[in-house]
């Protein structure tokens, strides 16, 4: 027997996660594999694709509010149905969605608003 050993504590799962660039709601990127993100699916098209994935989602994300209420939102503004999903969201988001994406934004009168700005709406 050598000498003890110090215990690593697990890994937070946080690590692991990461957050939609749009909306900024927070899943697994396994999540986001499955079932794509539950709020901008339609405009990201995530589901099953890995790189897509990485490129509208981000592990650099910082704070995590619990529940968002959807009315304030201003994703549930150009969202033509109310689907908006009460989950974990990140409070501020860095980076960027891709071109497409903001393009297809813009084609529907939407302003894209990056969600590392501290504004608030
Ligand atoms: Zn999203």
């Amino acid at each position: 027997m050598s000498g003890a050993q110090a215990a690593i504590p697990p890994q937070p799962r946080a690590k692991q996660l990461r957050a939609c660039l749009l909306c900024s709601i927070i899943q697994t990127p396994a999540d986001f594999r499955k079932h794509g993100c539950p709020n901008c699916e339609e405009l990201m098209q995530m589901k099953g694709y890995t790189d897509r994935i990485q490129a509208c989602t981000t592990t650099h994300f910082d704070g995590v509010i619990g529940v968002i209420d959807p009315e304030q939102s201003w994703v549930a503004r150009w969202q033509r149905t109310s689907k908006y999903v009460r989950g974990m969201y990140a409070v501020r988001v860095k980076g960027r969605i891709p071109d497409d994406v903001e393009a297809e934004l813009e084609s529907r009168g939407i302003k894209y608003r990056p969600r590392d700005q501290s504004e608030q709406d």
